[in-house]
């Protein structure tokens, strides 16, 4: 029987490659060992579904973020642990995420665009630098950086597992997960 809490959306925003779906893995599995409900929203798997008929213009760009916006609404309405990975690149409807969702906590995953580039992990960067995507985050289109995120992590200078440990952190004290216990460690 998992745990009952308030329910959150933590929303991971940033360039393509930053870290944003490794992050939200480790999490996942720190949140479902500490036995709540979770629910992890990818941008690639829903591209993939819900909003396969959607391409990268403002628009599109646009209604994908609204769709899993309101699929995030129901989810931590309803005491579940939402981890939403997408690039969402436009304030505006990072905003009205904050507006709509339960407990919305945006995480900016920051690299700077060389690293992310260096990493290309999907080897986009190569073919959007070469210009052969046009719409591509960071080379051909727009990233508007948050201005006011609840979390910070630079994924270039911290480890893995730091950038996790420190959203953890920011769960707990805000009182939106329990605190660990910690390990008793029997006396000799
Ligand atoms: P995104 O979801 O933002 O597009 P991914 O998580 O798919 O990014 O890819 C990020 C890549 O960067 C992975 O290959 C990951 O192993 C690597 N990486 C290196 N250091 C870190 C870190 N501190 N945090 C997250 N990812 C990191």
């Amino acid at each position: 029987m998992a745990r009952n809490i308030e329910g959150f959306t933590l929303w991971l925003t940033g360039l393509s490659g930053a870290g944003k779906t490794t992050i939200a893995v480790a999490l996942e599995k720190e949140l479902r060992d500490r036995d709540l409900y979770v629910e992890r929203l990818d941008g690639d798997t829903v591209r993939q579904g819900l909003t396969r008929d959607l391409g990268f213009s403002k628009e599109d760009r646009d209604m994908n973020i609204e769709r899993v916006t309101f699929v995030a609404k129901l989810l931590s309405r309803n005491g579940v642990a939402v981890l939403a990975s997408f690039i969402s690149p436009y304030r505006e409807a990072r905003e009205n995420i904050r507006k709509e969702t339960t407990n919305y906590i945006e995480v900016f995953v920051h690299a700077p665009l060389d690293v992310c580039a260096d990493r290309d992990v999907k080897g986009l960067y190569a073919k959007a630098f070469a210009g052969e995507i046009p719409n591509f985050t960071g080379v051909s289109d727009p990233y508007e950086a948050p201005e006011n995120p609840e979390i910070v992590v630079h994924t270039h200078q911290e480890t893995v597992e730091e950038s996790v440990a420190k959203i953890l952190t920011y769960l707990e004290t805000h009182g939106l997960i329990p605190t660990q216990e910690p390990v008793a460690v029997p006396s000799s």
